[in-house]
């Protein structure tokens, strides 16, 4: 058995003999727990076919039939969700409790939203128009689902941000192939066949288990191709789909600031920022990324990040409440994160708290706060997407709302003050798809509201009419009821009378507005 080299670096592909597979590894112990199909081009081909032929039944359905399937998915996500938590958690290494809130929770909350959703959203819509040409005419917009869903993943979010898109992609009527990824497969394997114990029909829901190549021989195959991952692959998958025009939603990397005004209640924005940059160990795309502290509460800021950031507990997970912060989810991110603290720390910048790093059976990077920290380095600049938070004191807001926006990135952010109105006001002015005043993160569980990134972050938007919408194609329909003759005005052949009418019409029409001296 050789190891052969993954695309994206790591070597967790191996080679098992003619036929590749994926070792899937605990990220908190090093153990391989399972080994995974690495799905060739040829067998995404039979399942593409094959999930093209169920769809016509899964949409004949209804949105009652395809809700009654979520909804017993539902139950069945929290009946089992101590065994769905132990997945996650062996294939991530994360603490039990980031599996139980954004997993679970996520996508307990999402099974309902969507069945419950999905027929406003995608609802019939009457047209009224202000064209004098379609006057009696009665005019419809309906969303059609596109057919066959792609849906590709990344390994920090293997319930919500893979799993999680399927479910507006299969309310709408689709049939979806899911490519989870390779570090983490599990978690979507098991959801699936959960969800066929609910009633989903065979081969509705498939998942691709396989690395970048994968990923890439899924994208010409499907109609609409959901990705979250880096932005990297996002431009690959981008190119991949403009071969074929088939249209993409992408959600990807983020380097989300946080604006503490003078003004702000210290403590809340403290424990915010220890907590919104570490859960997860900091692999969320919408963690707290970096902080620009107004400089008179910058040392009692920095202080009781500190304080709190120090008490913090990491260790492979056993159970409930037994760590704070896990592991280094994806073999690589190991290196980009410390060479982020060490670019750092090489620059200037002081390591306040953590700042280490291990790797014997487990990966893990220590809960770390660095201060010093200016815009050359890389940790304000870039996605570090680990346990880190630099923190840099700034004169003015306005200084912040520069620093903020000096970033490729613009997925999120949030401001910190007790004057609504100017966190709100600074809130306008970031360049980001979603900012939170006095919070952060949990616009995420509000699947009423879009979620997007601006710049680099993405393109589409996840969550609310949008975040189903583009599950479908819309379709125009026009229907004539009463004409006036046979044949209208405007037909061939033209005539000086006719026409001359037809200009007075358009003068009558659109010829009164009045300009402005
Ligand atoms: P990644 O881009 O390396 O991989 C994502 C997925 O793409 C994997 O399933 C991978 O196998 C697949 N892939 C790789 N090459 C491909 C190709 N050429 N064509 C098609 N698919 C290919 O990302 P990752 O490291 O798994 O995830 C971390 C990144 O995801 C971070 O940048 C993070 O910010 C981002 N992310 C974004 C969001 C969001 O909502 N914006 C959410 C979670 C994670």
């Amino acid at each position: 058995m050789g190891i052969v080299e993954h695309p994206l670096g790591s070597t967790n592909a191996v080679e098992t003999g003619s036929r590749p597979e994926i070792a899937v590894e605990n990220p908190a112990t090093g153990e391989i727990i399972a080994t995974v199909p690495n799905r060739s081009a040829s067998e995404l081909a039979e399942m593409a076919a094959r999930g093209r032929a169920v769809q016509p039944g899964w949409e004949a359905l209804g949105f009652d039939g395809r809700a009654e399937v979520l909804t017993r998915s539902q139950k069945w996500l929290i009946d089992n969700q101590k065994r769905i938590i132990e997945t996650i958690v062996s294939e991530t290494g994360k603490a039990y409790e980031d599996a139980l809130l954004a997993e679970i929770g996520y996508t307990a909350g999402a099974f309902k939203f969507w069945a419950k959703n999905a027929p406003e959203y995608l609802a019939d819509e009457r047209i009224r128009s202000a064209s004098p040409f379609v006057k009696g005419r009665k005019l419809v917009v309906r969303y059609a689902p596109v057919g066959l869903v792609g849906v590709i993943g990344p390994w920090n979010f293997p319930l919500t941000n893979s799993f999680g898109d399927c479910i507006p992609a299969l309310a709408a009527g689709n049939s979806v192939i899911l490519k989870p990824s390779e570090v983490t497969p599990l978690t979507s394997m098991l959801l699936a066949e959960g969800m066929r114990e609910c009633g989903l029909p065979e081969d509705v829901l498939q998942i691709a288990t396989g690395d970048g190549t994968t990923g890439a021989a899924l994208v010409e195959l499907v109609d609409f191709v959901m990705f979250t991952g880096s932005t990297a692959t996002g431009r690959k998958v981008l190119a991949e789909a403009a071969k074929t025009l088939t249209p993409v939603g992408l959600e990807l990397g983020g380097n989300d600031p946080m604006i503490v005004l003078a003004d702000a209640d210290v403590d809340r924005a403290a424990n915010s920022a220890a907590y919104y940059a570490m859960n997860n160990a900091g692999q969320i795309c919408i963690s707290v990324e970096r902080v620009y502290v107004e400089a008179p509460i910058y040392d009692e800021f920095v202080a009781k990040v500190t304080e709190n950031v120090r008490g913090l507990r990491q260790e492979a997970p056993t159970g409930p409440g037994t760590i704070d912060v896990g592991a280094v989810i994806f073999p690589p991110q190991l290196a980009i994160v410390q060479d982020h603290i060490k670019d750092a720390v090489d620059k200037g910048a002081k390591v306040l708290v953590g700042g280490g790093s291990r790797s014997d059976g487990g990966r893990f990077i220590e809960p770390t706060v660095l201060v010093d920290v200016d815009h050359t380095m890389a940790c304000m600049r870039e996605e570090t997407f680990g346990p880190t938070l630099p923190i840099m004191k700034v004169e003015s807001a306005d200084e912040a709302i520069r620093l903020a926006n000096d970033s490729f990135y613009g997925l999120q952010a949030s401001v910190y003050s007790k004057d609504l109105d100017k966190a709100e006001a600074v809130a306008r002015r970031i360049e980001a798809g979603s900012v939170c005043v006095n919070d952060c993160q949990v616009n995420y569980t509000a699947l009423e509201l879009p979620m997007g990134g601006w710049k680099d972050s993405g393109l589409g938007v996840r969550h609310g009419a949008g975040g189903i919408r583009k599950y479908t194609r819309s379709q125009t329909i026009l229907v004539t009821k009463f004409a006036f003759g046979k044949k209208d005005l405007h037909m061939h052949p033209y005539t000086a009378k006719r026409t001359g009418f037809l200009g007075r019409l358009l003068t009558f029409v659109y010829g009164r507005g009045r300009s402005k001296s």
